[in-house]
């Protein structure tokens, strides 16, 4: 499986992208009603007005959850979908918090969020995003007859450990640079609770700066526009 880790440097375009986790633990405290939602609404609001294009990784789980949202974001023409394995889990035995998936397990588990996806999106890209963006060469070697190409990030929104908005405004501007790729999240709930107030200011900033935001896709063609 190729990987790509950010795009072009000699050109001032940026994807954001934002990745929709859940695990079954996440799907318990939302059946449970502790959480009212892991579809942050806010931010997809956000986006369609600032009018950003953007890169979504779901995860199997969360299109399960959210099939009319998925479909929904497919059929918008700012946004790219693409996959976040099935159920949020590691595909190194050792990644944060998170529970692993077994080797021999890795084709299956990443082929059943694919299929997911592609009965919800018939425009479905082939990106695929690891959660915690944790893997290595026994994983990219169990994961390569899928078809897909990993792409992983050059600045971490932080925002599922952020404390304010103002905290991941700082991080994400203070450290994306031409050909950036940012990882934020879209699930929000207790999880990534500031995501949606922190887009605009982000959004802004860049654009003063004179980037063009733009989806994974558009940033790694490699012809020149004009
Ligand atoms: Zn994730």
């Amino acid at each position: 499986m190729p990987v790509v880790q950010h795009g072009p440097r000699d050109r001032k375009k940026i994807a954001l992208t934002f990745d929709a986790d859940l695990t079954n633990a996440m799907r318990k405290r939302l059946t449970s009603g502790r959480v009212k939602s892991y579809y942050n609404a806010e931010l997809i609001e956000s986006l369609r007005r600032l009018r950003v294009p953007a890169t979504l990784f779901l995860t199997g789980l969360w299109m399960e959850q959210y099939p009319d949202q998925t479909r929904d974001l497919a059929a918008d023409p700012l946004f790219e979908l693409a996959t976040h394995s099935y159920d949020h889990k590691a595909f190194t035995a050792k990644c944060y918090t998170l529970a692993s998936v077994a080797p021999a397990d890795m084709l299956t588990d990443v082929r059943r969020a694919v299929t997911i996806l592609d009965r919800l999106d018939p425009d479905a890209t082939r990106w695929f995003r690891f959660p915690g963006g944790c893997y290595d060469g026994r994983a990219l070697h169990e994961l390569a007859p899928a078809g897909l190409t990993a792409v992983q990030l050059d600045v971490a929104g932080a925002d599922g450990f952020a404390r304010s908005p103002g905290a991941i405004v700082e991080q994400v501007v203070g450290n994306a640079q031409a050909g950036s790729i940012v990882v934020l999240h879209m699930h929000g709930g207790d999880n990534a609770p500031f995501t949606g107030k922190a887009i605009e200011p982000i959004v802004r900033k860049l654009r003063a700066q004179g980037y063009q935001l733009v989806t994974v896709t558009d940033l790694m063609r490699s012809d020149r526009p004009g």
